[in-house]
């Protein structure tokens, strides 16, 4: 029996057009959320998600505004710029685009975001929240895992969970996201003894490594549910063999683009598993959509909107 695919990209959309009629609802009564886009200096990727995220926004009617402070900027300058956004009432979050330069203190920035507009959910504050369980603000790429554990019917509750990578991010928040959704939890990292049967124990798995294809079809139970969080771009012909050998539509576009996305799961391991996630497809879609729905709840929560949470 083949895996069901989870399909992000859907998940994503029928997240977006729940969340378009709150925004419509919420603009109408003066209320139109507006996200702020920090993007300091001119790294080629940031500049891609930056742009995905402001078009996102467009397409909700959610205000957006994209701040571009040199490459050369202070930490306290950066600081400035951001309780700048603080004070302003028609901001409701503010994400600092990262990775920021090396010679700039990123947790000092990110520390100086107002946690309530913090729709990264990386402040100190949100982290607390989250493992109190009390309402704030959840990193997105954790979140949206969960939304599509939940919409896609598969249950959490009392099932053995197993996450790789321990990122503040990723792995802690989606573990600590799991726990509270009562999963009995696993977190594991590189140092970790035996990975493979750790992972056996799993009826869901999540990876958030950063390698390649590093997960295979023997550290699998068959029937599990597999989240990849991964996003890894091959452009090594050898390596692109070892992942799509078999597989056309992939042959097209690597021949086409010269590279292509892998995530930390190997694609065989849908041959075994129960659920899988694509790459590209799967969760990456989900990380903008919970982008959106933080900016919402952000501007609900501080500017007390009366909307029903949709997300
Ligand atoms: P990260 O900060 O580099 O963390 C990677 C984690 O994986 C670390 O905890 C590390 O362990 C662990 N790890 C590394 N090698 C390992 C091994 N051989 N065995 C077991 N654990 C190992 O990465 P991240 O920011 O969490 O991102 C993880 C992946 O998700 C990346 O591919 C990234 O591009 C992707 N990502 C995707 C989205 C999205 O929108 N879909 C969003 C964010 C990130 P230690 O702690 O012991 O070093």
């Amino acid at each position: 029996m083949s895996a069901l695919i989870l399909d992000g990209t859907k998940i994503a959309s029928q997240i977006r057009a729940e969340l378009a009629g709150e925004v419509m609802a919420m603009t109408a009564s003066g209320m139109r959320p507006g996200l702020a886009v920090v993007l300091v200096g001119h790294n080629p990727a940031s500049e891609v998600y930056v742009r995905g995220k402001v078009k996102s926004s467009e397409e909700l009617g959610v205000y957006s505004e994209k701040i571009t402070p040199p490459v050369e900027s202070t930490t306290a300058q950066l600081c400035e710029i951001v309780e700048e956004l603080n004070r302003r009432d028609e901001i409701d979050g503010i994400l600092v685009q990262l990775p920021l330069p090396d010679h700039v203190d990123a947790k000092r920035v990110l520390l100086t975001v107002d946690p309530t507009k913090d729709v990264d959910g990386f402040h100190p504050v949100n982290v607390g929240y989250l493992s109190t369980q009390r309402p704030g603000l959840v990193p997105c790429t954790p979140a949206g895992v969960m939304e599509i554990l939940k919409r896609s019917g598969i249950p959490v509750a009392g099932r053995d969970a197993v996450v790789v990578g321990r990122s503040d991010i990723v792995g802690k928040p989606a573990a600590m996201l799991l726990l509270n959704a009562n999963a009995t939890v696993t977190v594991c990292h590189s140092k970790t003894h035996d990975l493979p049967a750790v992972c056996r124990r799993a009826d869901i798995l999540v990876a958030a490594i950063g390698r390649a294809g590093m997960i295979t079809r023997d550290f699998i139970k068959p029937g599990a549910a597999v989240l990849d969080v991964g996003i890894n771009r091959v452009t090594d012909r050898a390596e692109f063999d070892r992942f799509f050998a078999d597989n056309k539509k992939r042959e097209e576009s690597f021949a086409a683009k010269g590279s292509t996305l892998v995530g930390d799961v190997h694609p065989h391991v849908a041959e075994i598993a129960g659920a899988f996630t694509p790459v590209p497809g799967g969760v990456g879609p989900l990380t903008i959509a919970m982008l959106m729905s933080n900016t919402v709840k952000a501007a609900r929560m501080r500017r007390g909107a009366k909307q029903p949470v949709a997300v």
